[in-house]
C-alpha cells in the first residue's frame, strides 16, 4: 500500500539537504517584509521598496495560508533587475517550511530524458502537500520502580522493568536498551512522573510526583512537582507529518522506488500510479487522516515555455489538486513560443485573462543605495560611504545586479592590497576589469570586424 507516512522521516531530511545554501542572489531576503495590516515596510527582512508589488504578493500569501483555493496563478511582470525572483523568494521565505515551495526556470522543463508535460506534472506534484496525521499512544505516569537487570554475559544489552502507577492502577513495563538508554537521559528515578511514546519508545520526564512532594522537600523550590494522571493511564497523541504528491507518487512507484528521491532522478512516472495516489490521499481527506497543503510552483523565465505548456498550465490549473502558480518574466510583447503570434509577456491571452498581474517598477537612487548595503551586509564587506555611492551609480546607470556583483569583486581586490574596506579604488578598478552590458555592446560594435562569424 502506500508508503507516504512511514518514510515521512526520510523524505524531510531530502528537504532540509536542498535548502543547505551558499550566500546565494536572494540569500538575504528573509521574507515579503510586511506589517500586520500587510502593509510593506520601505526596508524589513532584507526588501526594500517595490511596495505595492510586494503588498499585492502578501494578499496572494494569505490565500496560500487559508488553504482553501487552489489553482489561482499570478504574474509578475517587470523590468530586469527589478526584484521579480526576489518577491517570490520573499514569499517562499514567510511560508515556512510546511507549506511547499517549487522553484524553477522556463527552460528547465525542456529535456531528452523526460516529456514537457511530465516535468511540469511533476513541478505541480512538487508543489502540493500532503498533511498526513497519525496517532501514537502516551503513557503517562508516576514510576514506582524501575529495575534494571544487569547485562547477562556476552549479550551486552541492559533489559529491565519499570513500574508505573497512576492514582488507579500499577502497570509494569519492560524495558528494552533503547528505553533504558531514555531513562537514564532523563535521569529518572522512582517519583518522577514520566511520558512514554509508545510508538518510539521515548520517555520523557514531567517532574516529581505531587503526592511524595514531602519527602522531597529537601530538593528545594525549583522542582517541579506533577500531579499523578488520574484514571486513564493512556492518552492518545496526533503526529504530523508533511510530504509532497510528488514525493508519495515516487516513492510508490515501482520503477523508481524511494532511493530515487535522493538521486533526484525520478524519470516518468505513469499515469496510472498517479491515479492509484490521487484516489488513495482523497480517501485520507474523507476519513480525516490526511488534509491537502496547496504550496507554490514558480515559473521564472515564464516566456520560456511553449504554446503546448501554455495549456498544459491552463488545464491544470483547473483540478482541484492545483497549487498557487507563480510566474515572472521581464518580457513585454514578444512571440509566444511555438508560434507566430504576438502576445504581451509571450503568454496566451486565455491564460492572461487567468491571472493576477503583479507589476514591479525601477528602483530610485535611494532604494538602489539600500540594497546594496543590505547585500554587503550580507556577504560580510565593509565598504566606504564614497564608495557605496560611487557603486550606487553603477547600479543606477548599468543595472543593479552588476552592481551586486562588483561588491564581491572589490572586495577581494580589497583584501589583496590588505585594505580593511572597499575604497572607492576598488570599485573603480573592478568597473575598469569587468564590462557591463552596455559597455560590452559598444566594445563589439567597434570590434566587431575581429570576431569570428
Ligand atoms: P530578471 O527579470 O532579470 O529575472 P528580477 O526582476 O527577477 O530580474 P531579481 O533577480 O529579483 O530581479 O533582482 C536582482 C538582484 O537584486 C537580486 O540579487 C535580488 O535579490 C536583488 N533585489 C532586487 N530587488 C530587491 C528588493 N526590492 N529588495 C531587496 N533585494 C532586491
Amino acid at each position: 500500500m502506500l508508503q507516504a507516512a512511514a518514510t515521512a522521516g526520510s523524505v524531510q531530511e531530502v528537504r532540509e539537504i536542498t535548502r543547505v545554501e551558499r550566500i546565494g542572489a536572494h540569500s538575504h531576503v528573509r521574507g515579503l517584509g510586511l506589517d500586520d495590516a500587510l502593509e510593506a515596510r520601505q526596508v524589513s527582512q532584507g526588501m526594500v521598496g517595490q511596495l505595492s508589488a510586494r503588498r499585492a504578493a502578501g494578499i496572494i500569501l494569505e490565500m496560500i495560508r487559508d488553504g482553501k483555493i487552489a489553482g489561482r496563478a499570478a504574474l509578475i511582470a517587470g523590468h530586469p533587475g527589478t526584484g521579480k525572483t526576489a518577491i517570490a523568494m520573499g514569499m517562499a521565505q514567510a511560508l515556512g517550511t510546511d507549506t511547499p515551495f517549487t522553484s524553477i526556470a522556463g527552460s528547465e522543463i525542456f529535456s531528452l530524458e523526460m516529456s514537457k508535460t511530465e516535468a511540469l506534472t511533476q513541478a505541480f506534484r512538487r508543489s502540493i502537500g500532503v498533511r498526513i496525521k497519525e496517532e501514537t499512544e502516551i503513557i503517562e505516569g508516576e514510576v514506582v520502580e524501575i529495575q534494571i537487570d544487569r547485562p547477562a554475559t556476552g549479550s551486552g544489552q541492559k533489559v529491565g522493568k519499570l513500574i508505573l502507577k497512576t492514582t488507579e492502577m500499577e502497570t509494569v513495563y519492560d524495558l528494552g536498551s533503547k528505553m533504558i538508554e531514555s531513562l537514564t537521559k532523563e535521569k529518572v528515578q522512582a517519583g518522577d512522573i514520566i511520558t512514554i511514546d509508545k510508538a518510539t519508545g521515548k520517555i520523557s520526564r514531567l517532574g516529581r510526583s505531587f503526592t511524595r512532594a514531602r519527602d522531597y522537600d529537601a530538593m528545594g523550590p525549583q522542582t517541579k512537582f506533577v500531579q499523578c494522571p488520574e484514571g486513564e493511564l493512556q492518552k492518545r497523541k496526533e503526529v504530523v507529518h508533511t510530504v509532497t504528491l510528488h514525493e508519495v507518487d515516487v516513492i510508490n512507484s515501482r520503477t523508481q522506488g524511494f532511493l530515487a528521491l535522493f538521486s533526484g532522478d525520478t524519470g516518468e512516472i505513469k499515469t496510472e500510479v498517479r491515479e492509484q495516489i490521487n484516489t488513495k490521499v482523497a480517501e485520507w481527506r474523507e476519513e480525516g487522516k490526511a488534509d491537502i497543503v496547496p504550496g507554490v510552483l514558480f515559473i521564472d523565465e515564464v516566456h520560456m515555455l511553449d504554446i503546448e505548456c501554455f495549456s498544459f498550465l491552463n488545464r491544470a490549473l483547473e483540478s482541484d489538486l492545483a497549487p498557487i502558480l507563480i510566474m515572472a518574466t521581464n518580457r513585454g510583447i514578444t512571440k509566444i513560443r511555438g508560434t507566430n503570434y504576438s502576445s504581451p509577456h509571450g503568454i496566451p491571452i486565455d491564460l492572461l485573462d487567468r491571472l493576477l498581474i503583479i507589476s514591479t517598477s525601477p528602483y530610485d537612487e535611494d532604494e538602489v543605495k539600500q540594497i546594496l548595503t543590505i547585500r554587503c551586509e550580507e556577504e560580510d564587506v565593509e565598504i566606504s560611504e564614497d564608495a557605496l555611492s560611487v557603486l550606487t551609480k553603477i547600479g543606477q546607470d548599468t543595472s543593479l545586479r552588476y552592481a551586486i556583483q562588483l561588491i564581491t569583486a572589490a572586495n577581494l581586490v580589497s583584501r589583496k592590497r590588505k585594505g580593511t574596506e572597499v575604497s572607492v579604488d576598488d570599485v573603480k578598478r573592478v568597473y575598469g576589469l569587468f564590462l557591463d552590458e552596455s559597455r560590452t555592446i559598444s566594445f563589439l560594435k567597434e570590434y566587431q570586424k575581429s570576431f569570428m562569424f
